[in-house]
């Protein structure tokens, strides 16, 4: 298998389990190193072409850490951000690789499942939470910065719900995924609480229509009952392990539902999420030919980003009426139902997580701080 051979070459290590035996590689595993390349010689097995893979995968490998490494070290999210999102966007665009036999200008993007990209998606996540609480800490009050922070807030929620359902997509195939997949949605769903929760709505909801969201009819679902019976019997304990499908098919089912209500509204602005059009069923990408063509972010779409927050949020927000904010509030509690459901299933019902929950849903003021 792919994996057996990659293992044995980077870690001296031989592994006999069903996932690295897989020849060809499992769904996963291929998803994880998927690319779309407009070079159809890319496609070749043959030794060169590998090694030119090997080349591509290493350059980009080497740039997601380049931006990463200013987020971390340097401590400029805001460079790291950019950066990321430009490996995501652009990817390889007429790089020249060779070989000792052959040489091409490789054109190359990233599958949104990727591993690169998944990384990318973690890291983004925190860069742009980081970026909108110094602003806050800034405490102006000048609306365009209280503005700046809700949006770097909502990109901030838009990739943490990304990770989420990517991985959410990965484990329905790997069942080891299980526990990054509890805690990618746990704290998606904790970023959007707070995206719901924040201030800056202030700024462009009407304020005759006040949102609590410590009112309970706002906590529940019309589609499911499944935060109602969570509260009863926190973990569903419960359940059969037969039911364990309908539940989870169940959470995502309405989790669907309502990220497609909000998706336009949390990417806005932001050109690469914008460029998945369901971050939830990747159905869509099973053409390739949807990513490779989409238009990558043109000089005028980078021009604005420096006045985004002004200009183009400013449009989205006006036609807001509330309506989402309620929705996002409502994704938020089933991601952090649904993660703390697969939490129980793989830490067992004495972990943090029932406190967690009730807290979030009863009290949610104390119990989420970002
Ligand atoms: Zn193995
Ligand atoms: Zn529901």
């Amino acid at each position: 298998g792919m994996r057996q051979s990659e293992l044995w070459s980077k870690y001296q290590f031989v592994c006999h389990c069903r996932r690295c035996s897989a020849s060809p590689p499992s769904y996963v595993d291929m998803a994880l190193e998927e690319t779309f390349s407009s070079n159809p010689e890319f496609l070749s097995l043959s030794s060169d072409y590998n090694f030119l893979k090997d080349e591509a995968n290493q350059k980009l490998t080497d740039w997601m850490d380049e931006g990463t490494s200013e987020y971390l070290l340097v401590g400029d999210p805001e460079s790291c951000c950019q950066k990321l999102e430009n490996i995501l966007t652009q990817g390889l665009q007429g790089e020249l690789l060779e070989s000792e036999k052959v040489k091409i200008q490789l054109n190359l993007r990233l599958h949104p499942l990727h591993h690169l990209s998944l990384n990318a998606y973690t890291t983004l996540a925190s860069a742009y939470k980081i970026r909108s609480i110094d602003l806050l800490a800034l405490n102006s009050d000048i609306d365009g910065q209280q503005l700046e922070a809700f949006d770097m807030s909502r990109t901030s929620a838009a990739y943490s719900l990304l990770l989420a359902s990517t991985t959410d997509h990965l484990f329905r195939s790997e069942s080891s995924l299980i526990a990054a997949s509890a805690n990618f949605w746990a704290s998606a769903g904790e970023s959007l609480l707070t995206l719901a929760r924040s201030p800056g709505w202030n700024l462009f909801v009407k304020p005759e229509l006040p949102i609590s969201t410590s009112s309970p009819e706002i906590h529940e679902c019309s589609k499911c009952s499944l935060v109602d019976r969570l509260q009863v019997n926190p973990f569903l304990s419960q359940s059969r392990n037969a039911d364990f499908q309908i539940i989870c098919n169940e959470f995502l089912a309405c989790i669907t539902n309502m990220t497609r209500k909000v998706w336009g509204f949390l990417t806005h602005g932001c050109g690469y999420l914008q460029m998945l059009k369901d971050p939830i069923d990747f159905s869509w990408l099973r053409q390739s030919s949807n990513l490779c063509h989409t238009p990558c972010c043109s000089d005028e779409e980078s021009n604005k980003e420096t006045g985004y927050q002004e200009s183009i949020c400013r449009r989205v927000m006006q036609r807001c009426d509330g309506e989402e904010r309620i929705t996002i509030f409502q994704l938020g509690v089933h991601c952090i139902a649904y993660g703390g459901y697969l939490a129980n299933i793989c830490y067992g019902p004495n972990s943090h997580w029932p406190c967690k929950i009730k807290n979030v849903v009863q009290n949610e003021e104390k119990s989420v701080h970002c």
